[in-house]
């Protein structure tokens, strides 16, 4: 990249940290975010990224999203969350369905209460 070019790109990237917090398109990928997190990166990348985030807030709260959450593939088995409250979550969110046609079962059976004690 030439100088020019480079000053384009930085200027650019204040420019968008100046108006709008969100990725821009010279942002990189998220999997390269992450692979930077995690350092499984080549240095040529990781010096691009290191760069990059001086930048960029954006990237920059991503990497330190991904370093408070890891979000590899490979860490899914080291997933510090326990089968029985992963279970009950699933069985919360599905209760909220089951609890809203409850609900309008009781309604209903509510109005039919009061026309037959009429
Ligand atoms: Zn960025």
């Amino acid at each position: 990249m030439s100088a020019r070019e480079k000053f384009l790109e930085n200027s650019f990237m204040s420019l968008t940290k100046m108006t709008k917090f969100h990725k821009s398109p010279t942002c990189p990928l998220s999997n390269d975010l992450l692979a930077f997190q995690t350092g499984k990166i080549a240095l040529r990348e990781k010096e691009r990224i290191t760069v990059h985030l001086r930048f960029c807030e954006f990237c920059a709260s991503e990497v330190e999203f991904y370093a408070h959450y890891p979000q590899a593939d490979e860490l899914v088995e080291k997933t510090e969350i326990p089968q029985p409250l992963f279970e009950l979550a699933e069985a919360l969110l599905s209760n909220k369905h089951r609890d809203n046609s409850l609900l309008k079962r009781l309604f209903n059976q509510a109005d039919e209460s009061k026309f037959t004690d009429f």
